[in-house]
């Protein structure tokens, strides 16, 4: 084969020239990315070997792994691992295959300058290298018995070469001609220390200059009790997970009648792509410590998508389909298992230290939601004690659970009361919280999309019903005040705004406020409206009813222009009643019309005021 020169993609060219250019302090996660690939390319190997015996076997035919070498100004990783074909080398190394890379380039390209700051939270694969190398050089051979070796080299200026290579053993060997300004990389002791801090429990020996430099333990399958937080957390991160903490763990191993190993991990914040839909989501699947799959979707439901870590069972079946894996009742029962597992040392963090697991739920808890509305009856009474609110009483980031609440609830009050709503700010605004300011009842107020759906499912908890302010005819009478009877104003009203409204009628919900729309009994929110638009769902807009506020002077003064006949005067304030109730509530469906409105009035009243 002779040598071709080849163009990078454009998006690699600007991956590269970050990664020269860049003044990133934590260069040395480079190696940390080149280790981490020729692990990958071991595990890779070792499970291709599960079903062919006609594999090229590995370098010195000792136990396989990973080599470093570094001598004047040279840095060298070598690996054991399934090798590349040159089709594969072009591809591979010539495009960004890494899904953490391409959204730390749109992240890039978003922040501009900030991006060296941004280097250390992704992962950028084999590009990386050029943070400290002038020049890199791949020398591979494909384990497949019939595979050329490979050499790919490029000075990550706009060019790769690829050529005929040299190798005789299968794996890779990548060779870095470290920058002038990068030699402290060609210290074996440097290395050998990245190595300890970056890949210790990768479970390949990784030597550096000879000596095995990294514990090369399958933490998992140790009892979970010898396995030590800095253990495990290091663990964490170097499955190429997160760069911080994780907020918690989970170590099981059991024995009967299925035997498996977990160690999962709570990251301590949203991974960038938990709600890209076609992210790679679920834990590692190995069986006796090979890897089957790297992202074993069937063993988490959906909404654990966030828990990461890693799954060992030799009683897993490997040679059906994945379809087929999800529906075998061994997976059925370790997924069983691990999500009852996961929620209960939730639980406990939640009894234990409620300032931590308030962060946990800060970042997660919508997909908690999510979970007590798809599998209530399967999780429901593990996920209730986890669910937190915000709330109308208390700061804004505020947040209670359904004990805690109930535990708290005032004389009389026989309902948790709720309000959907798009902000905290909105629903603590809303005329439907008033006479629970007042009362000094507290009401939880939702604000994610999806808790909509949750209450559909939360009815009630421990006998008390959950029950929405905003819905049905409350009877919360406050005495003292005059009262206007609305007994003749309310059906002229309906009369007037015909079908914009179901009906008009006194409340008893308000205090400050002169109106407000209420929710049917039945039917959709006034919130779930706004959702489903949002997302561009054509629905027809639920009618709401009107309520008057009987001791508010604006309703008095109403009411005495309809019994003087001063229909001219009383129309247009009727109107513009219902848009401020809208108004409040966020939902006017005609501004311009409600703008016409509004000047027509402010006509009036100046003309009033000019002569009288
Ligand atoms: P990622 O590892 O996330 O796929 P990289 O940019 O690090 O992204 O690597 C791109 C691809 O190059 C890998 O997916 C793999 O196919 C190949 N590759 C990189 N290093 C090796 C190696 N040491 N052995 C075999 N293949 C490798």
């Amino acid at each position: 084969m002779s040598a071709k020169k080849h163009g990078f993609k454009a998006e690699v060219q600007q991956l590269l020239n970050l990664m020269i250019h860049s003044v990133y302090s934590d260069r040395e996660v480079f190696l940390r990315e080149l280790v981490s690939n020729a692990a990958d390319a071991l595990d890779k190997v070792r499970f291709l070997g599960l079903t062919r015996s006609d594999l090229r076997p590995s370098s010195e035919g000792g136990e396989p792994g990973i080599r470093v070498t570094v001598a004047e100004g040279t840095l060298v990783i070598e690996d054991d691992g399934i090798g590349m074909t040159d089709e594969e080398a072009l591809k591979n190394l010539g495009t960004i295959a890494h899904s953490g890379t391409r959204a730390f380039l749109e992240e890039a390209k978003e922040k501009g300058t900030g991006a060296p700051t941004l280097i250390g939270q992704f992962g950028l694969g084999f590009y990386s290298a050029f943070m400290v190398a002038e020049e890199v050089v791949v020398e591979s051979l494909s384990a497949l018995p019939d595979a050329e070796p490979v050499r790919w080299t490029s000075k990550g200026e706009g060019k790769f070469e690829i050529s005929a290579g040299s190798r005789t053993a299968r794996g890779t060997r990548i060779e870095l001609k470290l920058r002038e300004d990068a030699k402290e990389f060609a210290e074996s002791w440097r290395i050998e220390s990245i190595v300890k801090k970056h890949s210790n429990y990768l479970p390949w020996p990784i030597q550096v200059n000879g000596t095995q430099a990294n514990a090369a333990r399958a933490l998992w399958l140790e009892p979970p009790s010898q396995v030590t937080d800095e253990a495990a957390n290091q663990f964490y991160k170097e499955i190429g997970m997160d760069w911080r903490e994780p907020a918690v763990r989970v170590h099981l191993s059991v024995d009967s009648p299925i035997q498996y190993h977990a160690l999962l991990f709570v990251p301590a914040g949203k991974p960038y792509d938990l709600f890209h839909p076609d992210a790679p989501r679920g834990p590692r699947l190995y069986a006796r410590r090979v890897l089957i799959e790297e992202h074993a979707r069937e063993l988490l439901p959906d909404w654990l998508r966030f828990v990461r870590g890693v799954v060992d069972s030799e009683d897993v079946p490997l040679n059906v389909s994945r379809e087929m894996v999800q529906k075998t009742p061994v997976v059925r029962k370790i997924r069983e298992a691990l999500v009852k597992r996961v929620l209960k040392d939730l639980g406990k963090l939640a009894e234990s230290d409620a300032a931590k697991f308030n962060t946990v739920w800060a970042e997660f808890g919508v997909l908690l939601k999510e979970g007590y509305y798809h599998d209530k009856s399967a999780h429901g009474e593990l996920l209730l004690p986890l669910l937190r609110f915000r709330r109308l009483l208390g700061e804004e980031e505020d947040v209670i659970g359904l004990s805690a609440y109930k535990a708290a609830m005032g004389e009389g009050q026989d309902a948790i009361w709720y309000l959907t709503a798009e902000s905290r700010a909105a629903g603590i605004a809303s005329p439907h919280v008033e006479i629970f300011r007042k009362r000094g009842w507290d009401v939880l107020i939702l604000t994610d999309a999806v808790d909509e759906w949750l209450i559909q499912a939360l009815t009630e908890f421990e006998g008390t019903p959950l029950k929405s302010v905003a819905r049905g005819d409350l009877k919360l009478e406050e005495d003292g005040g005059e009262k206007t009877d609305v007994s003749g104003l309310a059906p002229w009203l309906k009369d007037l705004l015909g079908e914009q409204v179901a009906a008009v009628r006194e409340s008893s919900r308000l205090t400050d406020s002169a109106c407000v729309l209420v929710d049917e009994e039945q039917g959709m929110s006034a919130n779930m409206e706004r959702i489903l638009r949002q997302v561009n769902q054509d629905v027809a807009a639920a009618k709401r009813v009107l309520e008057l506020n009987p001791r508010h002077p604006l309703i008095r003064n109403l009411e005495q222009l309809r019994t003087r006949g001063k229909v001219a005067d009383a129309e247009p304030i009727a109107r513009l009643l219902l848009d401020d109730a809208l108004l409040l509530e966020g939902t006017v469906k005609e501004p311009a019309a409600m703008g016409r409105r509004l000047q027509d009035l402010l006509l009036r009243a100046t003309d009033q005021a000019l002569g009288g």
